[in-house]
């Protein structure tokens, strides 16, 4: 991404940059996919506190080795294999990309058996993006009831990725957008769902979202690095 602002310096120095950036509310998670453990303790000696990870075999392996940081967020922001919802409800605190009706329904059932109540977002499209996955507004709406007796599930955010190739306008206000949805779900007449979080941002287009009212930024490459492109 050409307008990526590329940090110099330790972990430690792009941690601190980033967080005096950001707003004291907005929760900063340290994407760690490809990162090396040695560098998710270097983030968390500077203050991280939350992980994101994508894949569930290198998250629980992490997790295995980062057993003794007992404080630790733990967030699943990839897709959610059905096969693997067990799994993430075991493993981790946030499931980001919930993308579908079927999805939120499995992971409320396993909830229930589990006894535990994961904090869920729901992955919205609000444009067009035949890569990713996610809720139109309309699918959405139509889903809130369904949604609203997922009781095991605290269904309390929305998460969105946009598609590459906007302009800065077309960014602020894809964000905005999803911002406005919220408040729509939440002030609902008869399905007021509490989504008062955003699960949006990433290095190339967190300071839009943060302008836009996101409250959990998900970043990556401005802290870490570039990843190899596997
Ligand atoms: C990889 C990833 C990020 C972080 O992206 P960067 O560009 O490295 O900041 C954020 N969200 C999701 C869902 C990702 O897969």
């Amino acid at each position: 991404m050409s307008d990526l602002l590329v940090l110099k310096g330790s972990i430690a120095e792009r941690v601190a940059l980033i967080r005096q950036s950001l707003p004291a509310k907005v929760r900063l998670i340290a994407v760690t996919k490809q990162v090396s453990v040695t560098a998710m303790r270097q983030a968390y000696a500077a203050g991280i506190r939350d992980f994101g990870e994508n894949r569930l075999q290198e998250a629980r392996d992490k997790q295995g080795q980062l057993q003794d940081l007992t404080d630790v967020t733990w967030h699943f922001i990839g897709h959610v294999q059905r096969n693997k919802a067990k799994a993430v409800v075991e493993s981790f605190h946030w499931i980001h990309a919930v993308d579908r009706l079927s999805l939120a329904q499995r992971l409320d059932q396993l909830a229930g058996v589990l006894e535990t109540r994961p904090k869920v977002c729901l992955q919205v499209k609000l444009w067009s993006d035949s890569t990713k996955q996610g809720w139109s507004e309309a699918d959405l709406r139509a889903a809130l009831s369904q949604l609203y007796a997922c009781q095991h599930l605290n269904l309390c955010g929305l998460m969105a990725i946009l598609p590459l190739g906007l302009t800065s306008t077309e960014i602020l206000s894809a964000f905005e957008q999803v911002s406005n949805l919220a408040a729509q779900i939440r002030h609902h007449e008869n399905y007021p769902l509490p989504i008062h979080q955003l699960s949006m941002g990433m290095s190339g287009d967190f300071q839009a979202a943060v302008q836009a009212g996101s409250t959990m930024v998900r970043l990556g490459r401005i802290l870490f690095g570039e990843r190899s492109s596997l």
